[in-house]
């Protein structure tokens, strides 16, 4: 049933990395009904063994984590030393869910709360069976081990369809899985494209759904999910801003816009898009940027941009950034598919595609305002709301701009990215999705909570 296939192409050089079946919907339900049994199976040997296992499968990434990420780079064209990284942290997130799984989940007494009524109570945290993880090509390894790791700690079994794009990644990581565990598929592929996802998503012995990729694609997940009732996880999009207060260390904040704007090449979901900086430091703190600016350079410093038709959105936003606004650095110029050089653009109209649409590439929009107060009215304006940034040396100013931040995630005088972070959960509002991954929510996240009540 899985007659067609399809290749995926090293994004730098057009060379062909791998062929891979296009999972037709009456296979990708073959792949579904094998996992139910395994779900069982995996949810049966209990807490102890799946931990063993887990970490046995860490151990075995672990050895063949050069393979990975050369191939994570032939698939996505980053850098090797990026891609490398990349394997390291789904490892942490491996490694944080395998040994935190038990003592998230266990069942434990609770106090029920009720006057007068003399009941002892239970609660605890069981597999739903079946997950689907649905990836995008970003970060093909770390991504979805943010997902598949969590719930195969919470006892289910996972059927992953990766991008497109980046499938082999998926697959081999599938493959290492089942060296540590030969006796039943708890961790299966199915590959292809958009059709192969909406099968698994549509199908009714899929429990929950954890979706990685754009908003657009969500609401198209969300739609085959209500089928069935289905419950989705949906880490979709971002358009994080930065702020620069007055009394910022304008160095350490040039520094960590840069990284956050143009590592990955900007194809990030929780990358830095807009930059908001109070008028008093404005002029500082560009001089800082642009002195940085002129080092960075793709092919060099990060790679090319790995989906051929990202290349148009950026160009688009470039251009229309670059008419309406004042440019910094690069510029239309910039893009030379399927490379993409840094553009820094000033004072873009707030409306403009470059502001308000995601972009997913190496460029930043920098505004001036009259205080930290209006940088964040304008951060939060935005329909995204995945991370933040906000860069101030007064420690209570700066706590009380991330808590106002509409984000699931704001950082504090660095650009750490949320995503490599295990123990903190990760997700957005708004078009940014809904639901957490990682950390104890995202353990929870694959459960289902079972109470027990007793009279006595
Ligand atoms: P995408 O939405 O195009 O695709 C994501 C996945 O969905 C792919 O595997 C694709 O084949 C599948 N798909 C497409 N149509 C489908 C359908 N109708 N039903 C089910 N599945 C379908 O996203 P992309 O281009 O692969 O990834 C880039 C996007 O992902 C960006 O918006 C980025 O911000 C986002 N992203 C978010 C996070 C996060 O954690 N919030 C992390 C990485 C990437």
């Amino acid at each position: 049933m899985t007659t067609l296939t399809f290749d995926s192409l090293n994004p730098a050089t057009g060379e062909i990395v791998g062929s891979h079946p296009k999972h037709t919907p009456d296979a990708v339900h073959e792949v579904v009904g094998r996992a139910e049994e395994a779900a069982r199976w995996w949810a049966a040997i209990g807490p102890d063994e799946r931990k063993r296992r887990l970490l046995d499968y860490k151990a075995i990434i672990t050895q063949n984590l050069k393979d990975l990420a050369r191939l994570v780079h032939e698939e996505t064209g980053k850098p090797v030393g990026d891609a490398t990284l990349e394997i390291v942290l789904a490892i942490t997130h491996l490694d944080w869910a395998a040994r935190n799984a038990y003592k998230v989940l266990r069942r434990r007494r609770v106090s029920t709360g009720m006057i007068g009524l003399n009941l002892a109570a239970t609660l605890e945290y069981l597999p739903l069976g079946v997950v689907g993880v649905i990836g995008p090509w970003n970060y093909p390894a770390f991504t979805p081990m943010g997902s598949i790791a969590y719930a195969l700690a919470a006892g289910n079994a996972v059927v992953f369809k990766p991008s497109e794009f980046t499938p082999g990644t998926g697959v081999r990581l599938a493959e290492l899985f089942a060296v540590a565990v030969p006796e039943q598929p708890v961790f299966q592929t199915v590959t292809g494209l958009g059709e192969t996802g909406a099968a698994l998503a549509g199908d009714p012995r899929v429990k929950k759904v954890a979706f990685t990729g754009s908003t657009a694609t969500a609401k198209r997940v969300m739609a085959a999910c209500a089928e069935n009732l289905t419950p989705i996880v949906a880490e979709c999009g971002g358009k994080d801003a930065f702020i620069v207060d007055a009394d910022a260390d304008l160095a350490k904040a040039a520094d960590a816009c840069l990284w956050g704007a143009m590592s990955n090449a900007g194809q990030t979901c929780a990358g830095v898009e807009r930059v908001y900086v109070v008028e008093e430091v404005y002029e500082s703190f560009m001089r800082e940027l642009s002195d940085r600016v002129t080092k960075v350079k793709a092919g060099e410093n990060y790679g090319p941009i790995t989906m051929p038709g990202q290349v148009d959105i950026i160009k688009r936003h470039i251009d229309d950034a670059a008419k309406s606004g004042k440019v910094v650095a690069g510029g239309p110029g910039s893009v030379r598919a399927p490379y993409v050089d840094p553009v820094i653009v000033e004072d873009v109209p707030e409306d403009s595609p470059a502001v308000r649409e995601e972009t997913f590439g190496p460029t930043i929009t920098v505004r001036r305002t009259r205080d930290a107060q209006e940088a964040l009215e304008l951060a939060n304006a935005s329909a995204y709301g995945l991370g933040g940034t906000v860069f101030s040396r007064n420690a209570r100013r700066a706590m009380q701009l991330a808590r106002a931040m509409r984000t699931g995630m704001t950082a504090i005088n660095s650009v750490i990215s949320f995503a490599g972070v295990p123990a903190l959960p990760f997700g957005g509002v708004g078009d940014s999705g809904f639901g957490r991954i990682h950390g104890a929510d995202g353990l929870r996240e694959f459960t289902r909570p079972k109470a027990i009540s007793r009279q006595r």
